[in-house]
């Protein structure tokens, strides 16, 4: 018997039987409105299917100008526009795959000009304030849609999912607070769900009995005057009276405050929510958002949560996910981190999508790891991402590879990253590499400083060796309170107050790590009602207590965090303010003592008081608290203080008290060996042992592989 029968079950949902549970969800790849971009879409979803994909959902495609996401944007309305659609579902048909054109308006979320919604309600993610849809528009969209799905079904799609979640346009019709209207389309609950019924209701009627209706419920909006679950529910029943043949769980608008895919999401964090759907539908329900093993899939459709799970970045990372979880080799599966690197930061800063764990995401004919004309002995000396990176598709290629490791452990930055509350899957990626290492009979020498001469035998030499951290120089930094980031996180003892000295991502994650509760429950934490009884599934937010009182200091003035991702930074700057973490930007450090951190920062304008100095050195994240702040305290919420302790034109000194001063002033190359080697092979540095500065696995695994591709 299969170790995944339920997943790995067949399903009829409509007219089609899908040949398992696992579901490949909408992500737009930056390629739908790409001229010619078809052809590598095509591509792109033909290695998935190939990998044992059943249905796919595309990107998402506008079903008319007005609904694109930006200006030029994916959209279909017109014959002419088939052709390319036509290649992709030629692509995927003779794979024997199913796909699905999701169908998406953006509503308010559009950024551009023309963006329209039910009432010019401005999304506070956007600059645009859109246009009221008049009683005629809102006819017209809805014809627009149905009209959308007939062109999708002529261009060969098995179905559309029509996405009605994430705060996009129909989502808008749904809630009191963008839909003001007092038309037939607003006004009332009943009339707020008529354009979501009636987009479904007409797209059944263009495409006919047999067609494919995923219809995307936005099941928990996550935002304020949001839908009550009855309504969600009166919204289910009916979307499904009016055709739709399978409900998608959507979690949360774009502009919800409360993460909902990435890591810190715990694994399968909100299937009950479509458990609660499911228990009054008869449709297949599928559940998103944070499944990113066979094991979770099979668990979450075991208990009955959902009958489908829909995975979209797993595809990425691997797209042979359901082909090895038939082979029963779960342990092959690059697993999806949800670090949203390559992927989602991409996608928003008009990138092309791709992703930090497989570089070859997106790039499959231009990253190819075919095999080598001259198998080589190769040395790579570092176990760190990129070492393992550039050791596994070397040895794809079949060159023999043998890798030194200082450490007992493979995994470098990811073995300290797993340790950071929320980071715990990026222990998946290490498990990824050593299996494959030991699969393509990889020789991995652990505990194992490499030499020069431990190198003579290879014909090329890969420095995969990293970074150091930096000593930054500041006096007392030898001092008994002092430690480094790793010596933290290894778990030497730390005291109460807590100074980091810098605050870049390593910061941020130190920080969290030593304020945050392991105990500590998600959901009461971010504000989420697993009860349901709560509008729009919002609480308030109950942070548990921090562990200790710990500030940040940059010399950097402005935003802390400003680097950190694009989709992610907001949450990690969220975790730190919900434990009180204080910031302390725009520093000049003097020393290091007992005490603990002092540092100089630019005096206040004169008349303003001297608690304004400090709040102002910090960023402007932590205002002193109204009523009462002592003059000379720079007082931050939860009580970590930096007190002024002296004065000077244009100046003053604070003292950031602290029983432990942590190190997290980035990181130096480390890669002396390679003036010791000697010989004429060639010699590459990878990863941060080439560039330490914003280091950032992305970077290096990429360049790791690249170079794999490179050889001959
Ligand atoms: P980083 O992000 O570059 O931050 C280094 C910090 O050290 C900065 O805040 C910098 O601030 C400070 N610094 C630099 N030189 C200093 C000096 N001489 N004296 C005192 N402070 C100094 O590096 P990292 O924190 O080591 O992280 C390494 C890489 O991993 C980065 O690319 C980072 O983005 C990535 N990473 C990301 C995340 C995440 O996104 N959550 C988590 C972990 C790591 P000032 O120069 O302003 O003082
Ligand atoms: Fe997953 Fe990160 Fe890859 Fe995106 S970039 S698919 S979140 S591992």
């Amino acid at each position: 018997m299969s170790a995944y029968p339920h997943l790995l079950s067949p399903l009829r949902a409509g007219s089609l039987t899908l040949p398992h549970r696992v579901i490949m969800g909408s992500m737009h790849t930056g390629l739908e409105e790409t001229p010619g971009g078809e052809h590598e879409l095509a591509r792109f979803y033909v290695e998935r299917v190939r990998g044992g994909a059943g249905l796919i959902v595309t990107g998402g495609v506008s079903p008319n100008e007005e609904g694109a996401a930006r200006e030029g944007g994916a959209h279909l309305s017109a014959e002419e526009q088939l052709p390319p659609h036509r290649t992709v579902t030629d692509a995927v048909h003779a794979e024997g795959g199913l796909i699905a054109l999701q169908l998406m308006h953006s509503g308010r979320y559009a950024m551009h000009a023309d963006a329209v919604a039910p009432s010019p309600v401005r999304a506070p993610i956007n600059r645009v304030t859109p246009r009221e849809l008049s009683t005629e528009d809102v006819e017209r969209t809805v014809e627009d849609f149905a009209h959308a799905a007939l062109l999708a079904q002529r261009a060969g799609y098995d179905g559309v999912e029509i996405m009605g979640s994430e705060g996009y346009l129909i989502n808008e019709f749904l809630v009191e607070h963008t839909n003001r209207r007092t038309d037939r389309w607003g006004g009332s609950p009943e009339a707020r769900r008529r354009f979501a019924v009636e987009v479904v209701r007409r797209v059944r009627e263009a495409t006919g009995p047999e067609f494919l209706i995923m219809y995307r419920l936005s099941a928990l909006d996550l935002v304020q005057d949001a839908q009550e679950f009855d309504q969600v529910l009166a919204l289910g029943r009916e979307v499904e009276a009016a055709g739709a043949s399978v409900i998608n769980t959507g979690i949360g608008w774009h502009e919800a405050r409360i993460p909902t895919i990435a890591t810190s999401v715990p694994p399968a964090g909100f299937t009950w929510v479509s458990r609660a759907l499911r228990e009054h539908l008869s449709v297949p329900v599928a559940a998103v958002n944070r499944m990113n093993t066979p094991e979770i899939g099979e668990a979450v459709i075991e208990r009955g949560d959902a009958d489908l799970v829909c995975l979209a970045r797993p595809f990425l990372a691997d797209p042979q996910f359901v082909a090895k979880a038939r082979a029963e080799r779960p342990d092959e599966i690059n697993t999806c981190i949800a670090c949203n690197q390559a992927c989602l930061d991409h996608t928003f800063s008009g990138k092309r999508m791709s992703c930090l764990v497989n570089p070859r995401a997106m790039r499959e004919d231009e990253l190819v790891l075919g095999p080598t004309r001259t198998a080589e002995r190769i040395a790579v000396v570092g176990a760190g991402p990129a070492g393992l990176a550039f050791a596994e598709a070397a040895a794809q290629r079949g060159h023999r590879v043998t890798v030194f490791e200082e450490h007992t452990e493979i995994g470098g930055q990811f073995q300290l990253a797993r340790l950071i509350p929320g980071k715990e899957d990026y222990a998946h990626t290490i498990r990824y590499f050593r299996t494959r290492l030991a699969e393509l009979g990889v020789t991995v020498h652990t505990g194992r400083t490499a030499t020069a001469a431990d190198l003579d035998f290879a014909d090329r030499v890969v420095l995969a060796t990293g970074v150091s951290p930096r000593v930054p120089g500041i006096p007392g930094e030898d001092g008994p309170s002092v430690l480094g980031y790793k010596e933290v996180l290894a778990g030497a003892p730390v005291g109460e107050r807590v100074a980091i000295i810098g605050g870049g991502g390593i910061g941020f994650d130190v920080a969290h790590f030593l304020t945050h509760d392991p105990h500590a429950d998600f959901y009461r934490e971010w504000g989420v009602d697993r009860t349901l009884e709560a509008r729009g599934g919002l609480l308030r937010p109950e942070p548990a207590a921090p562990l200790r009182r710990v500030t940040v200091l940059q010399r950097t003035p402005g935003k802390p965090g400003a680097r950190l991702g694009t989709t992610t930074g907001w949450i990690h700057r969220a975790e730190l303010r919900m434990a009180d973490v204080e910031f302390v930007t725009g520093v000049q450090y003097q020393r290091i003592d007992e005490q603990g951190v002092h540092v100089l920062v630019p005096a206040p304008e004169p008349a303003e008081p001297q608690g304004a100095a400090a709040s102002r050195a910090s960023g402007g994240t932590t205002p002193p608290r109204s009523g009462g702040a002592p003059a000379a305290r720079h007082e931050a919420p939860g009580g970590a203080q930096a007190t002024v302790v002296a004065e000077a034109p244009g100046l003053v000194e604070l003292l950031v008290p602290a029983d432990t001063v942590v190190l997290c002033a980035g990181q130096e190359s480390r890669a002396e060996l390679a003036s010791e080697l000697t010989g004429d092979r060639p010699v590459h540095v990878v990863g941060g042992a080439h560039v330490a500065s914003e280091l950032d696995a992305k970077r290096a695994i990429k360049e790791a592989v690249e170079l794999a591709a490179s050889l001959p």
